[in-house]
């Protein structure tokens, strides 16, 4: 983690940055968050990010802590004072601190925000991708609003943890249909036996991640063959390729599904150029 952090408007050291015993944050799971990567210092698909925070801060009708113009600067200089070139920021905000009680607090006190950045290896990360990576399936138990980011993951960490001592870097949770719905932290990607790229659509319970619309832009572009259509496990273990999407590992191919090996064990050749195309693209925009 980087060296300093942004609270409730003081940069402070990293080592002594804290919240109130009674933000509803830590009381409640009461807030949402966003995780922007940065590529040379410059925040990726700022756009998609702003916007989801918006809505998620909609949803759960807590107002924004300041204006997307001040934000920016927020974030932009957390990036700078912790010397991030390749990374990610993490930004929170709860609906702040209050005396506990389930209701919203009358008055509504002032949102608490937090921000986070830390630097990512690009080395090693660029050689998981090249490996390819390990996904385990478990079944759903989130609550039915995942289409909210908000800090309540206790599901996502129990299943990621789940996925780590199985030797896995993802779960895929699996719906009651038997259809995978997404990643504790990503979206979810198969090249399907007939060659489509297929990914859940976002009418389903699954995050609407930034780095999916992103991709499925990219797609677009290259003429790809697309359908938003939820695919099942086996469907997945026999693609063609699999792959997940999210702001923490951009596009990272998955060879190994519940121990099953997907295509012929290593990274196929669609999710590598996305990956690249994905890289090159967010390089190039930056805020
Ligand atoms: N789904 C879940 C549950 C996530 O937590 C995330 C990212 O954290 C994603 C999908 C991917 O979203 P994004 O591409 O915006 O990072």
């Amino acid at each position: 983690m980087g060296r300093i952090a942004y609270v409730n408007g003081r940069f402070v050291r990293h080592a002594q940055a804290a919240v109130h015993i009674e933000d509803r944050g830590y009381q409640f799971s009461d807030g949402i968050y966003e995780v922007w990567a940065v590529f040379g210092g410059e925040l990726a698909d700022p756009a998609g990010h702003f916007t989801r925070l918006a809505r998620s801060l909609g949803e759960l009708r807590i107002p924004a802590p300041m204006s997307d113009a001040a934000l920016r600067i927020v974030l932009a200089e957390t990036v700078r004072k912790n010397r991030i070139s390749n990374g990610l920021v993490y930004l929170q905000v709860t609906r702040g601190v209050a005396p506990r009680d389930h209701p919203f607090p009358d008055p509504p006190p002032p949102p608490a925000i937090v921000v986070t950045a830390k630097a990512v290896d690009p080395i090693a990360a660029e050689r998981r991708a090249a490996n390819g990576a390990a996904v385990v399936t478990l079944p759903e138990n989130r609550w039915g609003r995942c289409d909210i980011k908000t800090i309540g993951l206790l599901p996502n960490v129990l299943a990621k943890q789940a996925a780590r001592e199985a030797g896995a870097v993802e779960a895929w949770f699996v719906d009651d249909l038997g259809l995978v719905t997404e990643g504790a932290s990503s979206n979810a990607w198969i090249v399907d036996a007939d060659g489509f790229l297929r990914t859940r659509d976002i009418q389903a319970n699954i995050l609407r991640g930034v780095t999916r619309d992103s991709l499925l832009s990219l797609i677009g572009e290259l003429g790809l063959a697309v359908d938003q259509r939820a695919f099942t496990p086996q469907e997945a273990k026999s693609a063609k390729e699999a792959f997940i999407t999210g702001a923490g590992t951009l596009v990272l191919p998955i060879v190994k599904i519940d121990g099953a090996i997907v295509g012929d064990g290593s990274p196929g050749p669609v999710a590598k150029r996305l990956r690249a195309l994905y890289i090159h693209n967010a390089r190039r925009e930056g805020v």
